[in-house]
């Protein structure tokens, strides 16, 4: 696997000739780098955040898999999507990057299991963080890639428009599938082992049910962070809106 410098958003790469690269890294000199150590043939994006779309610049032709809702989403969204990266490269002085286009991409309906370069994959579908959302677990290896849950290094984000009752039942879903697992690869930070995940699972659990309730709880951790107190800024407001 791999992380960026930006958020540590993580990517995932199974095999290596005719490689699966699960979601991508972010800025370029990045992606070139992958590109000269791997021959991708397979890429899958675990969401439609801009920031895990980015694999098919370093490898315009493999085939994408991209889950169902992932695909509508991006159908709706992708001026807004395509919006956030030409945002986020002005702000970094990079040349334009154009937004890889998704949205013909190979139809995952999960619950399902895909066959990849390092035996079976199951995936499944984890709402909440977004209104679309997969984990993937490569059974033969014991790796459980989860998109954006259980960061070690950010608090839990529920979008507008999924919701916290998604967001329990996927942290329901991912309990079960880390007791299969020996390391968690989230979205942003660094893998984990299965205790580590389990007690992060605990603390946003809690988290989100005291939202739900409103309770007002505390960030689960990263208190002093001034991005993650915005984070948790909006998930606040957020509750109120529902
Ligand atoms: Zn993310």
């Amino acid at each position: 696997m791999g992380i960026s410098t930006v958020w540590q958003t993580t990517h995932t790469i199974c095999g290596s000739d005719r490689a699966l690269v699960i979601d991508s890294p972010v800025t370029p000199c990045e992606l070139a780098a992958l590109r000269s150590r791997v021959a991708a043939t397979d890429l899958i994006a675990t969401h439609a955040d801009w920031d895990h779309l980015l694999a098919p610049l370093a490898f315009p032709h493999a085939t994408r898999f991209a889950h169902a809702t992932t695909i509508q989403r991006l159908g709706r969204d992708h001026a807004a999507i395509a919006g956030e990266l030409a945002t986020w490269d002005a702000s970094h002085r990079l040349r334009p990057r154009t937004m890889p286009d998704w949205c013909d991409a190979q139809t995952i309906f999960a619950p399902t299991t895909i066959t990849s370069p390092v035996g079976p994959i199951e995936i499944s579908p984890t709402p909440g963080h977004t209104r679309d959302g997969i984990a993937l677990l490569a059974t033969d290896d014991g790796v459980l890639v989860v998109g954006d849950y259980l960061s070690p290094c950010e608090i839990p984000s529920v979008s507008a428009d999924a919701g916290w009752d998604d967001y329990l039942a996927s942290l329901d879903q991912l309990d079960r599938l880390i007791a299969r697992a020996r390391c968690v690869v989230p979205g942003h930070g660094w893998p984990l082992d299965r205790a580590r995940a389990r007690t992060i699972l605990t603390e946003d659990r809690n988290y989100i049910i005291g939202l739900a309730h409103g309770t007002r709880p505390r960030a689960p951790r990263h208190r002093a962070d001034v991005s993650q107190q915005a984070q948790h800024r909006a998930n606040l407001v957020a509750v109120r809106g529902r």
